[in-house]
């Protein structure tokens, strides 16, 4: 979907939407604009319920300062406008009080984005900007000259995040992905240490591209067809899960001992269409589309596995906090836990790029899935839906184990019945 090619007044309600629902605003707390090329000024209003926002409802404000619509424009509005007038490039902005960045904002820290490469990718350094009064000149400066250094994302003390962006959909994956940061590093921190990611990692994956050549494919086959269905159905159900967010997670499945699918680079995982996928036949990728840059990483597994029919690379804050603090994720927590994914091993950072078939390697019946250090969860099965539910399952895992620290030690399951386990499921 084509989203910038929306109405102002439809971008802002979808993504106050989209904002509310995950929990990253109340109802009360944050604005959203769009500034137009012909310099008006479309705002979020002030007092109206953001969990139920109509297009009726947004509020232009014109180059000549008349203001149109039924509300008055929200209280920080002033703010926008200085953003806009010291940053020229940023035509839109987006500011929320997310409970994991208000945590960040209150402790005076500012949230890691290099604990992932794709975080950092997104949202590059995060700027801070002292507390004022809300709607008051000095916030308005205190935050403007913050952009004017050129962070794109910048945390407010005692107070929330601003992000700016060229468009509202940049600014809003901002947002998000810092959230994400913010949640996994909330997370890791009762683990252990955070690894972060070093200058030469970071620029190793912006460096990074496929390099495999491309093919016109002459048909779609009736299974590749349905696949694509498969693959759109559970990213969107990844997304709303929170297992993915819009700026990462990657999916694939194998159509035949030639071809698979994968997921492209750089869609917002909510707006996945069948058509964005991408074939990969015998090496080739389709002319014309981008695929995952994990699309090497996935054609090694399907190479070596021939059981393996769906492969998954996503980014939970639950399952990151292990991933990047390296502490292990034992599954043996629960019969249905260690039965879906038995042991999972971490694998170092980097191998993604440089040594895939290690990757590959580490993936046997006994380890159906991987972390990846400071990078992903990668889980296997021999359909979409084995593999995404032990996305879910390790998911689901991490958070009861996360849950456990303050109650007590984790109890596991002990050998024998892990055995038993193993006897009666294979
Ligand atoms: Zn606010």
């Amino acid at each position: 979907m084509k989203f910038d090619l929306l109405h102002p007044r439809e971008q802002l309600v979808q993504i106050m939407n989209r904002i509310y629902r995950y929990g990253l605003t109340t109802t009360s707390g944050g604005n959203l604009s769009i500034l137009d090329e012909n310099g008006d000024l479309w705002i979020t209003p002030s007092a109206v319920d953001k969990g139920d926002l109509k297009q009726r409802d947004i509020m232009c404000v014109k180059p000549d300062k008349r203001i149109i619509g039924p509300h008055q424009p929200s209280s920080e509005c002033p703010f926008h406008q200085m953003i806009y007038e010291k940053r020229p490039d940023v035509r839109a902005i987006v500011h929320a009080h997310s409970p994991a960045l208000v945590s960040f904002s209150i402790a005076r820290r500012i949230p890691d984005t290099r604990i992932i490469p794709q975080a950092h990718h997104v949202c590059g350094q995060v700027g801070y900007a002292p507390y004022a009064l809300p709607g008051s000149p000095p916030l308005g400066e205190n935050i403007a000259q913050t952009f004017a250094q050129g962070f794109d994302v910048v945390l407010l003390e005692n107070h929330g995040v601003v992000t700016a962006g060229p468009d509202l959909l940049t600014a809003f994956q901002r947002l998000e992905t810092l959230d994400f940061c913010a949640c996994t590093q909330i997370r890791a921190c009762s683990l252990g240490p955070v690894h972060t990611l070093t200058d030469e990692q970071i620029a190793r994956f912006e460096d990074y591209r496929s390099t495999l050549p491309t093919f016109q494919p002459r048909r779609h086959s009736s299974r590749e067809r349905e696949l694509r269905q498969q693959i759109c159905r559970m990213v969107h159900r990844a997304y709303e899960q929170r297992l993915m967010t819009s700026t990462e997670g990657t999916a694939s499945a194998r159509v035949n001992a030639e071809e698979f699918l994968i997921t492209p680079y750089g869609v917002d995982r909510k707006y996945l269409e069948i058509e964005d996928i991408v074939l990969v036949k015998n090496g080739h990728t389709e002319q014309g589309k981008r695929p995952s840059r994990a699309v090497e990483l996935h054609q090694v597994i399907y190479a070596d596995h021939p059981d393996v029919n769906c492969i998954i690379t996503a980014q939970s804050p639950n399952t990151m906090a292990y991933a990047v603090t390296g502490q292990p994720l034992d599954s043996k927590t629960i019969p249905e836990s260690y039965v879906v994914l038995r042991n999972v091993p971490l694998v170092p950072h980097g191998q993604q790029y440089d040594a895939p078939e290690q990757i590959s390697a580490a993936i046997s019946k006994n380890s159906p899935a991987v972390l990846i250090q400071n990078d992903t969860v990668l889980t296997t099965g021999t359909s979409v839906h084995q593999a995404f539910d032990r996305l879910e399952v390790a998911d689901f895992t991490a958070l009861s184990l996360l849950n456990t620290l303050p109650i007590g030690p984790l109890v596991p399951i002990g050998e024998a019945e892990g055995q038993q386990l193993e006897e009666k499921f294979g």
